[in-house]
């Protein structure tokens, strides 16, 4: 298959439709999607792959979650969106949980980055 794919997991694939994003899939159901199928990148490497797949023109957008305090895939499922409080989920010990598994996208327009409405900002204000 491509060499690209198999440096992002370092792991074979069986199919490279496993790791396209979806038709209309938002950037953020993406990466969660990857992240919970294929792994973490330890780099930012599943938005890239969404953007030259989705938004070839948004150049700036690996610079632009860095900078919102994402510096791996996982990173931006924390620091830049999370699930939105209505899909939280409930322990037995009464702990609020972030959900395992995510219905399917809401979607978005073409080339857009932004999150569906899964998804919710993380304040930027959270450090003071
Ligand atoms: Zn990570
Ligand atoms: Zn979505």
């Amino acid at each position: 298959m491509s060499n690209v794919i198999h440096l992002l997991t370092r792991r074979p694939i069986s199919s490279l439709d496993e790791v396209m994003p979806l038709h209309a899939e938002c950037l953020a159901c993406f990466v969660h999607r990857m992240v919970s199928d294929q792994g973490c990148t330890e780099a930012l490497r599943w938005v890239e792959h969404f953007r030259r797949v989705r938004a070839s023109r948004a150049t700036a957008l690996v610079r632009r979650l860095r900078a919102r305090g994402a510096s791996c895939d996982c990173g931006v499922l924390t620091a830049v969106w999370r699930p939105h409080p209505g899909l939280w989920e409930w322990d037995e010990a009464g702990q609020l949980l972030p959900p395992t598994g995510l219905p399917a996208c809401v979607g978005v327009r073409p080339n857009s980055t932004q999150a569906c409405g899964h998804w919710t900002p993380v304040a930027q204000s959270a450090h003071g």
